[in-house]
């Protein structure tokens, strides 16, 4: 193959490489304008064998949707200094949240200015900022992050409060170190230095004010601590409806026993589509012969995300201890609960390949294929194989990520907030999520493949 081509010929190669392409406009200042991607062919009918599941985090396997939403609206009420519900109801669920789930974080956070900005109290504006960069700077658990944090108060004029957490950090004993109060005459010279501020500006301080929250929770979450400043923690992390099952089925743990679980089943798929569960009348025996097939031939399954490896650690973790819980009250035999309890005790057991953002970066997320490729070539998967995987998602740019990674079977698992997307990428909607995928679909094994 020659290396340079020109364009009538580039042209002629690329139309043979698919029958779809996508369009994927890159961020301003990277070459090109867009990337135009191959996609892979749709595949909408059932395989003979699965040997492995790549699924998204956030929204497919376990909903954050709390603890984004609670410090997406923590970071209002600092920046217009209204904490007190009796200042302020908060988010409104119908008009706020469908443009702050599902998106880039600084999407939602734009919104959120271009929204309340009229109500932002300046200098609450900066307090908050630089409190914020400071907590980074001397509790920060991940890099990125703190290189961010780093540059924005830099862009700003703000070096003093890089030199303050300097001093902070040489004079305690401590890696954890307890919240500083910035003295008067730094936060004075950072409000001076930081005049006047454009939109721009405003997203990126509100944009570290709302981190910083997240990752405060996430530390507490991970100390098994109190979280501060709030009573209520179990609901902010959990899996969504059916994946303990889900995971234990394609690892090929339930084997026959598949059919204590339906009742299970039924209601996870209630839960997620808000409907009752109907299905075929010999369902029972299908489902029965898939949990067979996973027995003889276990899948492998690989988690792909564009939350990075510090979130998504703390994350599982979090998601994990429940599925064990959960998995404890399992009507299964001895034998067959303490091989899916063993499974479930850490995310290293249940997952074949864990991909963050931190395995790329910020300019090749989804819909970029990477993170999904970087999984598959994780897990050993060949691309003559690609047609034997299934791939989970519940927004249009995960989906689309997906068929641009090689993987037709692109299966959407929508949830209310991720309605409204374009999912037409997905040979399958499934608003009964991963429950349906199990009891209506049989996996995508087809039924009557051997054993
Ligand atoms: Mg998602």
């Amino acid at each position: 193959m020659n290396k340079f081509i020109n364009q009538k010929e580039a042209a002629s190669l690329f139309s043979k490489q698919a029958e779809t392409f996508t369009v994927i406009k890159n961020p301003e200042g990277i070459y090109p304008l867009c990337d135009i991607v191959p996609l892979a062919e749709k595949i909408e009918k059932p395989l003979k064998q699965v040997k492995a599941v790549v699924c998204d985090m956030d929204g497919t396997t376990t909903t954050t949707e709390g603890l984004c939403i609670h410090s997406l609206e923590y970071m209002v009420r600092k920046i217009t200094r209204r904490m007190q519900t009796s200042h302020w109801n908060g988010l409104d669920p119908l008009v706020d949240y469908p443009h702050i789930i599902g998106n880039s974080t600084t999407r939602h956070v734009e919104y959120l200015i271009e929204t309340y900005g009229k109500n932002i109290r300046e200098n609450e504006l900066k307090r908050s900022f630089l409190d914020a960069a400071l907590w980074f700077l001397t509790n920060g658990e991940d890099d990125q992050r703190i290189k961010e944090v780093r540059q924005n108060l830099i862009a700003l004029n703000c070096n003093v409060i890089l030199e303050f957490a300097e001093t902070i950090k040489k004079q305690s004993r401590d890696t954890k170190i307890a919240r500083q109060k910035l003295p008067d005459t730094v936060l004075s010279s950072c409000f001076k230095a930081v005049q006047p501020l454009s939109f721009t500006q405003t997203v990126k301080m509100a944009i570290d004010i709302y981190y910083q929250r997240y990752h405060e929770i996430l530390a507490a979450i991970d100390a098994h601590k109190a979280i501060p400043g709030m009573d209520r923690s179990d609901s902010l992390i959990e899996p969504m409806p059916g994946i303990g099952i889900y995971l234990a089925l394609i690892k090929g743990l339930l084997g026959d026993e598949i059919e204590k679980l339906i009742p299970l089943l039924t209601y996870a798929y209630e839960q997620k589509a808000g409907k009752p569960w109907s299905g075929e009348e010999d369902f029972i025996r299908k489902l029965v012969h898939t949990s067979r097939i996973f027995e003889k031939h276990p899948a492998k399954i690989a988690i792909v995300t564009s939350s990075i490896f510090y979130e998504a650690r703390i994350v599982m973790t979090q998601v994990f201890q429940l599925l064990k819980r959960d998995a404890e009250s399992w009507p299964l035999s001895i034998e067959r609960k303490s091989r899916i309890l063993e499974t479930f005790s850490t995310v290293k057991n249940g997952y074949d390949a864990f991909v963050t953002a931190s395995d790329s970066n910020e300019i090749r997320l989804k819909p970029h294929r990477d993170l999904y490729s970087i999984a598959l070539h994780q897990m050993g998967i060949h691309q003559n194989d690609f047609d034997k995987v299934i791939g989970f998602e519940d927004s249009e740019s995960g989906t689309i990520a997906i068929r641009a990674a090689g993987v037709g079977l692109c299966c959407a698992v929508p949830f209310h907030e991720t309605k409204g997307h374009d999912l037409s990428a997905a040979s399958f909607i499934l608003h009964g999520g991963v429950p349906e995928a199990i009891l209506n679909h049989y996996s995508f094994i087809k039924t009557g493949a051997g054993l």
